[in-house]
């Protein structure tokens, strides 16, 4: 990683899939280590589309992205040993766990990564025990990912990132669509992560888990523009910029903070 601790910087970046649908626009920021940051905005806004630049998975032509102090480009990923170490350091958990996971059992599928690098036996097995422990999926060790719920394939999948013990998490929609007692679990895990010292970028459309979650705000405009960065509490008390945004709507009101936590409720 560069010393000055910069782990993504973006200038100018634009994409449009091949369609020519467009998913960003003119989109400048930079992401230093250990910040823990929640990229809002409405479906379609360009969310998922950002990570997958991030990590490295989509390539645009349109400006300029350097990951951990180094262009991140095609070229530049058919280097080995750059390309190596990215994906050593940066974990993707998709908004679909299916498409993550491919393995024929849960252990098999937390120690791909591990085997994958190279890394000797015993050490691969430790360490897919730790995160087994971690993660409490002793009982789906020898179950077909498949053959689970959502909300198991959600963990299995982060389990699958965690063991190769990445600086950087990318999670796109990590809490969508869970039972609250699963959401709850993962929320407390990603702040275990935060407060571990890891770079954590989370997109989310929940307004009520970003304080949790993250030091900084970002807010995609439906035009696919970051239209405000800047403390999740300030962000998410501008009423005005979250009804322009389409993340909540005119019925919303926001109930004040009780136990530190922002309470949102919707009237319908
Ligand atoms: P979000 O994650 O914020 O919901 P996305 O990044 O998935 O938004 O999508 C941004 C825009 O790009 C949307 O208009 C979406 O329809 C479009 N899009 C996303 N994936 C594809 C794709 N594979 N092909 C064409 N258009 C896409
Ligand atoms: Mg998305």
């Amino acid at each position: 990683m560069s010393g000055d601790g910069v782990v993504f910087s973006l200038k100018d970046v634009g994409f449009s899939y091949p369609s020519g649908e467009k998913a960003l626009e003119g989109v400048n920021l930079t992401i230093r280590r250990g910040e823990k940051v929640a990229l809002l905005g409405a479906n379609g806004s360009g969310k998922s589309t950002l990570l997958k630049l991030l990590n490295g998975l989509l390539f645009t032509k349109e400006g300029t992205i350097e990951a951990l102090g180094q262009a991140l480009s095609e070229k530049t990923l058919a280097n080995e040993e750059f390309s190596f170490a990215f994906r050593r350091r940066v974990g993707f958990v998709f908004q679909k766990a299916d498409s993550q996971l491919f393995n024929s059992n849960v252990w098999e599928e937390i120690a791909f990564g591990p085997v994958q690098m190279g890394w000797p036996a015993d050490k691969v097995n430790r360490v897919v025990d730790e995160v087994i422990t971690m993660l409490n999926l002793e009982r789906f060790r020898k179950r077909p990912p498949f053959r689970l719920s959502g909300g198991e394939k959600r963990l299995v999948a982060l389990a699958s990132v965690l063991s190769l013990n990445p600086d950087v998490l990318l999670l796109d929609e990590p809490t969508g669509g869970l039972d609250p007692r699963t959401q709850r679990k993962l929320i407390r895990l990603i702040q275990q992560l935060g407060g571990a010292g890891k770079s954590i970028i989370i997109t989310t459309h929940d307004l009520q888990i970003v304080e949790e979650i993250a030091d900084r705000a970002m807010v995609f405009s439906e035009e696919h523009r970051i239209v405000a960065d800047g403390p999740p509490s300030k962000v998410l008390s501008d009423r005005e910029l979250l009804l322009r945004v389409n993340l909540i709507d005119p019925q919303y009101h926001e109930h004040g903070h009780e136990g530190g936590h922002r309470h949102y409720h919707s009237h319908d």
